[in-house]
């Protein structure tokens, strides 16, 4: 087992309304009821909802974060939120390069290193997206893919402030598909391999890589036990309090 504390975050994307709070407090209820858990748990909700999220979630260990940031730090970018303003709000975490971004908004891996360095610069850890497509797994390519990506995405800065991987293989992502675990594993470290060599041992070694894409109750204790996963990011099943508490029950 990894000695690297593990991380689950919950991504709710597009979803979640007021009445959403309810099942973030029957989530606190039961991570404060239950079994402490091992894991660190963030919540990143729609902004409408962060710092809403930020209040509920503190008397229950629950961290918020945000789905997205801007790379600059204000401005005319209507619609826009800054990493500032997620940190405002009370985030802590901002999942950046999230592949909906990159496929949404024609995010790149360079405009996903801007906005990890907006967030590491507002204080934010970033998690920083990386996966390959379908096509490119079947072209023996997601290794390069991601290790491309990584290279790109992962700003110098991470050197000396927290980041966090996760490793998203997009054919996984809502499909209820995932990776074997021989695949998981292989990807996760290649990924740490990466981060030694340009980080070097000990930071490297320290960064979480999150696994991510149909991670659910039926799979995340075997997902969640391969070397080098230190934790998931999950989205569909973090909506409901029952089953995301079960993933973080997981590891
Ligand atoms: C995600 O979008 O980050 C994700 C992992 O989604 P899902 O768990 O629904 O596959």
């Amino acid at each position: 087992m990894s000695t690297i504390s593990p991380l689950i975050a919950g991504n709710w994307k597009m979803n979640g309304l007021t009445h959403s709070l309810d099942e973030l407090a029957e989530l606190a209820r039961l991570l404060t009821t239950g079994e402490a858990p091992r894991a660190l748990v963030v919540v990143c909700p729609p902004a409408t909802l962060l710092a809403a999220v930020a209040a509920q979630g503190a008397s229950s260990g629950i961290i918020a974060g945000g789905q997205d940031c801007h790379a600059e730090p204000s401005g005319a970018h209507t619609g826009d939120i800054s990493a500032s303003m997620l940190a405002d709000a009370g985030a802590q975490y901002v999942i950046v390069g999230h592949s909906e971004r990159r496929t949404d908004h024609g995010e790149s891996s360079d405009t996903v290193r801007e906005k990890a360095e907006a967030a590491i610069g507002a204080g934010l850890k970033p998690i920083i997206c990386v996966g390959e497509t379908e096509a490119q797994r079947n072209a023996g390519d997601a290794e390069s893919v991601v290790a491309g990506q990584l290279a790109t995405s992962i700003p110098d800065a991470a050197g000396q402030h927290e980041v966090i991987v996760a490793y998203e293989p997009i054919w996984a992502i809502g499909t209820g598909r995932t990776p074997t675990l021989d695949e998981i594993g292989q990807m996760h470290d290649t990924i740490r391999a990466r981060l030694v060599d340009r980080f070097g041992l000990s930071k490297g070694e320290s960064i979480r890589i999150l696994y991510g894409g149909s991670l659910k109750p039926q799979n995340a204790r075997e997902i969640l036990g391969v070397a080098n996963v230190n934790g998931g990011l999950v989205g569909g099943a973090s909506l409901l309090a029952k089953d995301f508490y079960t993933i973080i029950s997981g590891v």
